[in-house]
């Protein structure tokens, strides 16, 4: 039911081998072997979730980058690519908790850059989804995980701006003081229901953003999203359709970050999608830029 892109094609022999992880048993393994955050695992207990689901207990190895301190070799024992991870492709049914499979290692991945690189928010992800519905659902369960950690999970809306470049500008205006960085801003979560209008010309901040294909694909024209380092298609084989494909290949285009990784997760994947996938990956030019087919 599950598939992990180049899990079974990988040979012995290959210089860059890439192994996979035993499954997961429960989620409190990966505090230790992993270094989850431990207020994302308390979040994770707080809101009753202690066993991973079946697509959670294969992708949550993959997934969660190593931290920055792994050596080559325990990240090979491990069996992760010691850096940027790989693009990984998911199939699994509706309901088998494929948001979690992938909320919680972008959410590790920023807690992790924030405690080692920089504390400025940097838009590190982006998460598309066919419907708003769904980037609702995805932001307030997102908005849950990231309970008392500083990550900011926003979701697209329209007139929205991002910061230039997709680098996080200081804004004195906006929320600056009025809130800690340790709290999720609460307003945001009301703005969820009024998310036709954003007055404010000053860009929002967020280190992860769900989105439609639409209200993204509106806002980037030919602006890039350089700093952007996951790439999330949730339903993708929906987005890979062809009324969204268009919107779907220029996001995934913006983003050119050489460490760009896309995960794509999927209730049903035919071979086509599949070979679209890799067809698009296999055509990023210098710039990693995808050369759509549209
Ligand atoms: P999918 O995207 O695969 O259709 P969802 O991610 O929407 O599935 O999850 C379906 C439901 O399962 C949600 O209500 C979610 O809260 C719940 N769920 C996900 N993971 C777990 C878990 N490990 N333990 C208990 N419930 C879970
Ligand atoms: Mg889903």
């Amino acid at each position: 039911k599950k598939k992990k892109k180049d899990a079974p094609t990988v040979k012995p022999k290959d210089a860059k081998k890439i192994l996979f992880p035993q499954p997961l048993v429960s989620f409190t393994q990966l505090r230790a072997a992993w270094k989850l955050s431990p207020r994302l695992e308390d979040n994770l207990a707080d809101q009753g979730y202690r066993i991973p689901t079946e697509v959670q207990l294969g992708s949550l190895p993959v997934l969660i980058r190593p931290e920055k301190a792994i050596s080559t070799t325990a990240a090979a024992e491990l069996g992760i690519e010691p850096e940027d991870g790989i693009h990984f492709l998911a199939v699994a049914p509706t309901g088998s908790g494929k948001t979690l499979a992938f909320l919680i290692p972008v959410i590790n991945d920023v807690l992790r850059r924030r405690a080692e690189i920089t504390k400025d928010r940097v838009l590190e992800t982006i998460i598309v989804v066919p419907t708003r519905e769904l980037a609702e659902q995805i932001t307030n369960e997102g908005r849950k995980l990231t309970k008392n950690t500083g990550v900011k999970i926003v979701m697209m809306k329209r007139g929205m701006r991002l910061p230039a470049e997709g680098r996080m500008e200081s804004e004195d205006n906006e929320e600056s003081n009025s809130e800690s960085e340790d709290s999720n801003d609460s307003s945001d979560g009301s703005d969820l229901d009024a998310n036709e209008q954003v007055k404010e010309a000053t860009p929002t901040r967020a280190d992860i953003l769900v989105t439609t294909p639409l209200l993204l694909g509106n806002f980037l024209k030919s602006r890039t999203l350089p700093t952007v380092r996951s790439l999330i298609l949730d339903e993708g084989d929906v987005l890979l359709e062809q009324r969204f494909l268009e919107q779907t290949l220029q996001i995934w285009s913006a983003c050119v970050n050489p460490s760009l990784r896309l995960r794509c997760f999927s209730a049903t994947m035919g071979a086509h999608i599949e070979e679209l996938i890799s067809n698009q990956l296999s055509k990023r030019d210098r710039d990693n830029r995808v050369i759509p087919l549209v």
